[in-house]
């Protein structure tokens, strides 16, 4: 009897340890070509329908998929209007901007929050006349007012209305000196990390990417940040003059090894990293994937995220 009391204990502990903190809806997952499946991912907690988009290549293809697959409940519209309740822009990059700017006119009104540079394109570039109309609430006229541009300033937290999460921006080097950024974020104690497109340190010559992992180092060991959203785009024969700012197999490697390194630990096993924006020129995303199981030394759980499949993470 004791002995069942004690295994169901050991049990129960390992699933408390592994409760789930976070809900992952990918929209879309890769980084170019194919429009109706470009980085965008739904962050929510679960049995709760509010969302947060990170990234917004593809907004409505995945919604739908979402809705096939039962990761998401209600009619499109309803999703789009009340479950997504503001988006977080990486960079101002197509491949990450453009479900957001086709959607918008049947969006309902809601946040937007970037780094300055960012909210700059989105303004200068593309709610405008020229190009589309103003949805934004600052710009050109006429301002329609739709969304309202929240900046975020690197390591400042920040709530997002209408959800559970508070954000922290980080800027990233994506051919330097143009700017990317990443978005940690926060739900009460626990965290996950959402990085837009990035090159390695040693390649864009910076130490943005040394300067995250040091932030985040103290959010591992305490067993609050398990969760990496990072790219890889390339399989590892990408010449290192022909990144464009994006990483590989071998680089994401080398930027995890720095990232153990500052946690003083031998592996990172309890580590989950969800690989995005592979490039789905011709076999390359199944490379990749090989590449990184086939050289995996630091024992990383690697997810590769399917459009509409929801992802439970903890
Ligand atoms: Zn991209
Ligand atoms: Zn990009």
């Amino acid at each position: 009897m004791k002995k069942i009391v004690l295994s169901l204990l050991g049990l129960f502990i390992s699933i408390a340890s592994q409760a789930q903190h976070f809900d992952l809806v990918p929209l879309g997952i890769y980084g170019g070509e194919q429009e109706d499946n470009l980085s965008a991912y739904l962050v929510g907690t679960p049995k709760d329908t509010a969302f947060l988009c990170l990234d917004a290549g593809t907004i409505n293809t995945g919604i739908r998929r979402a809705i096939q697959l039962k990761s998401l409940h209600g009619s499109e519209e309803a999703i789009l209007h009340n479950q997504i309740k503001g988006y977080f822009i990486s960079h101002g990059h197509l491949d990450h901007l453009s479900g957001l700017i086709i959607n918008s006119p049947v969006d309902s009104k809601k946040n937007i929050f970037a780094i300055a540079p960012v909210l700059q394109i989105l303004q200068n570039h593309y709610f405008i006349n020229d190009t589309w109309i103003n949805f934004a609430d600052q710009g050109q006229k006429p301002i329609l007012g739709k969304y309202h541009y929240n900046e975020l300033q690197e390591g400042i937290e920040l709530g997002a209305p209408n959800t559970p999460f508070f954000l922290t921006a980080f800027e990233l080097s994506h051919v330097n000196p143009y700017k990317s950024s990443a978005v940690l974020l926060r739900r009460q104690d626990h965290y996950l990390l959402y990085l837009g497109d990035t090159g390695a340190d040693r390649i864009e010559k910076t130490d943005r990417l040394d300067y995250l992992w040091k932030t985040i180092a103290p959010l591992i060991k305490k067993g609050q940040l398990n969760t990496i959203l990072i790219e890889v785009s390339f399989p590892n024969n990408q010449a290192e003059n022909l990144l464009f700012g994006h990483l590989t197999p071998r680089l994401l490697l080398e930027e995890l090894n720095k990232l153990k390194e500052k946690l003083g630990q031998n592996d990172l096993k309890d580590l989950t990293i969800v690989v995005t924006h592979r490039k789905p020129t011709r076999n390359n995303p199944e490379i990749i994937k090989q590449e990184l199981l086939e050289s995996n030394p630091l024992k990383v759980n690697y997810i590769f995220p399917e459009q509409g499949k929801k992802i439970s993470l903890p």
